[in-house]
């Protein structure tokens, strides 16, 4: 068996309460998980879940009440005081609300980390020289917060957060605050900046199209647990949990637009009408599936609607069927697509983006 190389981030079980004046909070209720070096790992929940607590204790801006921390291959709880200091230099954080100093400009907000780390100015000056073109704001560099666009303003929070040249980053809800199109500037900088400076990221979203946008893996979170978690394609096109599926439908929409389903024609007498999702993933997405089901079993199918979509360079397509004929037809059909490795069931029309389900 080979060796694979020491995760990024190791957890184990990690447990964080909150006392309240009625019961505890359980913020964290026996969370583990690993990050590989490299990986840009989202995790996603509703708000309340658990997320920032679970990325705080990955520097320790949060201590567990139990479990483990493993970060870069050192047990984080083990350290004292300046081990810890230490540790946190090779760990760069990114906020949601940017947390600039409105008081210096742009080159003095990504060398304040250095000041404090006491490194000398020339040295600064020449980390600052080089982070600026990396996050694109050489233009910017005697500007304030004042004069910055939100976009902008995070690759300040950016650039400062790798200002110490960490292996590590955390990104705590980093695009929550900025429009569509900056979200997904910001993504791409952030896959840009993983992939030169062969970084391990760390993001915490409740928007699952952050996640395809820009993961390579993704945990759900739910009350404290993580309730799902796998490669995105795999959990985008097989989600297991109702959470998950939620999430899901949120970006990749449902094969069936509300009202469709009053306008199809009913069935003949001796024949039943069933609509069918299909998801279609991997090798199967460019069969013709619908001719041949159509052919074999004798039945009429309707497509309702479709789309394609990709998921890190991987397609997959949704189809809506409406399907005719017998009713052993019919399930001899779905057993058939089922077969070839399709996921076919019923629309799941209750949560269907127009009727968004209430955040938990
Ligand atoms: P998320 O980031 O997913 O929105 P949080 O980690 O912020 O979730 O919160 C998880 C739970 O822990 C929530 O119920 C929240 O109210 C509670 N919580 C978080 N931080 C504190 C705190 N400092 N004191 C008390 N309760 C907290």
């Amino acid at each position: 068996m080979s060796h694979s190389p020491p995760a990024a981030i190791r957890l184990r079980d990690l447990v964080r309460r909150f006392p309240g004046r009625g019961a505890a909070t359980t913020a964290l209720d026996g969370v583990s998980l690993d990050v590989a070096p490299g990986e840009v790992f989202g995790i996603v929940g509703r708000s309340g879940a658990g997320k920032s607590t679970l990325i705080r204790c990955v520097n320790l801006l949060e201590r567990p009440d139990a479990g483990g921390v493993e970060v870069l291959g050192q047990d984080l709880l083990a350290l004292d005081e300046r081990g810890l200091r230490e540790a946190r230099r090779g760990i760069g954080m990114v906020f949601q609300h940017f947390n600039l100093l409105s008081s210096r400009s742009v080159a003095g907000n990504i060398a304040f980390p250095l000041e404090v780390a006491g490194i000398p100015r020339a040295e600064r000056e020449a980390r600052v020289r080089e982070l600026l073109p990396l996050v694109g704001l050489d233009a910017k560099r005697d500007a304030f917060p004042a004069q910055l666009s939100g976009g902008q303003k995070q690759r300040v929070g950016i650039a400062r957060a790798l200002a110490s040249r960490p292996r590590l980053l955390l990104c705590d809800e980093a695009t929550s605050a900025l429009d569509p199109e900056t979200t997904g500037e910001i993504l791409a900088l952030l896959r840009r900046l993983r992939d030169a400076l062969d970084l391990t990221v760390l993001l915490i979203t409740h928007e699952m199209a952050v996640v395809k946008a820009v993961c390579d893996r993704v945990a759900v979170m739910q009350a404290g647990r993580i309730v799902e978690q796998g490669r995105v394609f795999d959990v985008f096109t097989r989600p297991q949990h109702d959470i998950t599926r939620r999430f899901v439908a949120e970006v990749i929409g449902h094969a069936v637009p509300p009202g469709t389903l009053a306008r199809l024609p009913p069935p003949d007498p001796g024949e039943v009408r069933e609509v069918l999702q299909v998801l279609f993933a991997g090798p199967h997405s460019t069969r013709a599936v619908v001719s041949e089901a159509s052919r074999r079993f004798n039945i009429d199918l309707n497509i309702v609607s479709g789309r394609i979509d990709e998921i890190g360079g991987e397609p997959f397509g949704l189809l809506a069927l409406a399907a005719y004929g017998a009713p052993e037809a019919l399930a001899a059909a779905t057993a058939w697509m089922r077969e070839l490795g399709l996921d076919v069931s019923a629309p799941d029309l209750a949560a269907s983006p127009t009727t968004p389900a209430e955040p938990a």
